[in-house]
């Protein structure tokens, strides 16, 4: 487990805007700590440099774990995960018009990653609506 300095670990935050960078949860209203990914992971050459960290929330932290791809659910084909700093969000996500909260894979960069950190895990999509009603995440309802 790596540990970085609270500077670092602010200048990951600020770029993100204090929001995961995978799922979109904001820090606010949160008591859990957010880690620091590593989006190629240590184990397979990834560095601490900062174009290599990702600010995440502990869920999709979690179940990244040491991934970088996942299954389109759609195709079987195996793609890389969404990629912070390659990647641009609103290509690869949106959030879902019939069911608030869920978030839908634009391409199989998205979907992949949905499924692989289970970001629609059902209390992860509670969560996100009740922070959506008390304003804190904005976009999610519309
Ligand atoms: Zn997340």
């Amino acid at each position: 487990m790596s540990t970085f300095s609270e500077v670092r670990r602010a200048e990951v935050a600020r770029r993100a805007s204090h929001r995961c960078e995978y799922c979109h949860l904001p820090t606010q209203g949160q008591v859990a700590t957010f880690p620091i990914d590593h989006i190629l992971p240590r184990r397979i050459g990834g560095t601490n440099e900062f174009e290599n960290l990702a600010f995440t929330c502990p869920h999709c932290n979690a179940h990244k774990w040491t991934g970088v791809e996942g299954i389109d659910p759609n195709t079987g084909e195996t793609v890389p995960y969404f990629h912070p700093r390659r990647d641009l969000w609103f290509d690869h996500f949106q959030w879902s018009l019939e069911q608030p909260g869920e978030l839908v894979g634009r391409t199989a960069v998205g979907r992949a990653t949905i499924t692989g950190l289970e970001i629609n895990d059902v209390e992860m999509v509670a969560l996100r609506v009740l922070l959506a009603e008390l304003g804190l995440s904005p976009g999610i309802l519309r």
